[in-house]
């Protein structure tokens, strides 16, 4: 792809004023990069986000995209921090003080915008072109009666069980005390799980000083290829931006839900004695609500020691269904693998017994987007994007205020299929 400079001076806020923004907005056109490969820091369709070479480290202190500003106006943005750049209806680089940035995200969360808008730009973290979509192992044409077994298994009391313990905590937020446990709980219910099995390691990722809060890898060693991988994604904090970011966040669609779909799976496959021909990994990211900090950590690491991620899929709110609306199984079409998206497709087919449909996510977005710009394909299968839960990022993101656990149960077996599918068995 080509990102051609000449309109950044028409998009860039600032110009001629003293301070130089370390970033420059080009837009895309042709087929070759014009900006190298190693500065385009963000993308938003034909729009890239690029280093500017003079930049420092130093300079990108605090320095955040803010997703799909739609219903607020240049003026607005500006009382919650310095506006690097702005194009109406995409996004805006935006510089933001940690005392401010609870305020911003507070307004954000009050134009009704969803989960990962904010997204911390970092120089070392740039994009890369989207991966191609992962071969299966297990043919796609037609339902396998051995992933039919671990499908029909899927308990919604299990699911049940670690979103309401989840949920019982106070708070998942990255620097509060609750929140800095919950990596230590789930690795406890894995490691459980996981008795007896020497092909499955639980670690916790510490981030440095980007948050306190780890993030957990838990691993099933492929027994053929171990060296590809495939990855099933969900984040582990809660906020509750409506109150104050510290105050009660049960989280139990955002992300208790996801959370509790990927350990399920997990305990399917023990309990079933599977062992994938390729390295099966469960990450559960630390501190995405305050910029996708896990997952960008632990994506551009992988990407940096040429890891083979086949394919990621992000579970991220799986819980909430409107009352009225029919169950589906809804894929996001932005970020995400559209070869990727047609083969969970026939996996949905085969082994949910529900309709599904890919859909644009505006105003929000996960984890999986931090796999996405390392360059490896993504899924991100989401309750409906034109309609999901308004009660996340407050107090009142309780199971009772959500409560399809059926539908939860839909998902994880999408996940259960995705696994056997593509890591075989
Ligand atoms: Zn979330």
């Amino acid at each position: 792809m080509r990102w051609s400079t000449l309109v950044a001076a028409l998009l860039t806020f600032g110009s001629g004023s003293a301070f130089a923004a370390p970033i420059q907005v080009v837009r895309q056109a042709g087929s070759q990069y014009s900006a190298l490969p190693q500065e385009v820091l963000y993308t938003d369709g034909d729009l890239a986000v690029v280093r500017q070479p003079e930049a420092v480290v130093a300079d990108f202190a605090d320095l955040f995209v803010v997703n799909m500003v739609n219903r607020l106006s240049a003026d607005s943005l500006q009382a919650f921090g310095d506006v690097l750049h702005l194009t109406p209806a995409r996004f805006a680089v935006m510089r933001v003080s940690p005392e401010q940035v609870e305020a911003l995200a507070a307004k954000l969360h009050s134009e009704g915008l969803a989960c990962g808008v904010l997204t911390k730009l970092n120089p070392e973290f740039t994009v890369s072109a989207p991966g191609a979509a992962p071969t299966p192992l297990l043919p796609l044409a037609q339902a396998d009666a051995r992933v039919s077994k671990l499908t029909a298994a899927v308990s919604e009391a299990s699911l049940k069980e670690l979103i309401s313990t989840l949920a019982a905590l106070p708070t998942r937020f990255e620097s509060t005390e609750s929140g800095g446990g919950v990596a230590a709980l789930l690795a406890a219910k894995y490691r459980a799980l996981a008795a007896g099995r020497n092909d499955v390691t639980i670690v916790p990722y510490d981030h440095g000083r980007s948050t306190a809060q780890h993030s957990l890898v838990v691993r099933i060693l492929g027994s053929k290829f171990p060296d590809e991988i495939l990855v099933l994604g969900s984040h582990l904090d809660s906020v509750n931006w409506r109150d104050g970011r510290s105050e009660r966040a049960p989280g139990a669609d955002d992300n208790a839900s996801g959370t509790a779909t990927n350990l399920e799976i997990f305990r399917l496959l023990m309990a079933q004695g599977v062992r994938p021909q390729r390295t099966v990994e469960i990450h559960a990211y630390a501190a995405e609500e305050i910029g996708l900090v896990g997952s960008q950590d632990i994506a551009n690491a992988y990407r940096r020691r040429g890891a083979k991620v086949v394919g990621m899929l992000q579970y991220d709110m799986d819980f909430y269904r409107a009352e009225g609306e029919e169950p589906k199984v809804w894929l996001v079409s932005n970020n995400t693998s559209r070869p990727l998206n047609q083969m969970l497709g026939q996996l949905i087919d085969h082994y949910v017994g529900l309709p599904w449909q890919e859909r644009y996510l505006s105003g929000g977005s996960s984890d999986h987007a931090s796999w996405y710009r390392a360059g490896f394909a993504t899924a991100f299968p989401f309750e409906d994007p034109y309609n999901y839960n308004h009660n996340i990022h407050s107090a009142d993101d309780t199971a009772d205020n959500s409560g399809d656990y059926a539908l939860v149960a839909a998902y994880t077996k999408l996940g259960a299929a995705y696994v056997l599918h593509f890591a075989g068995l």
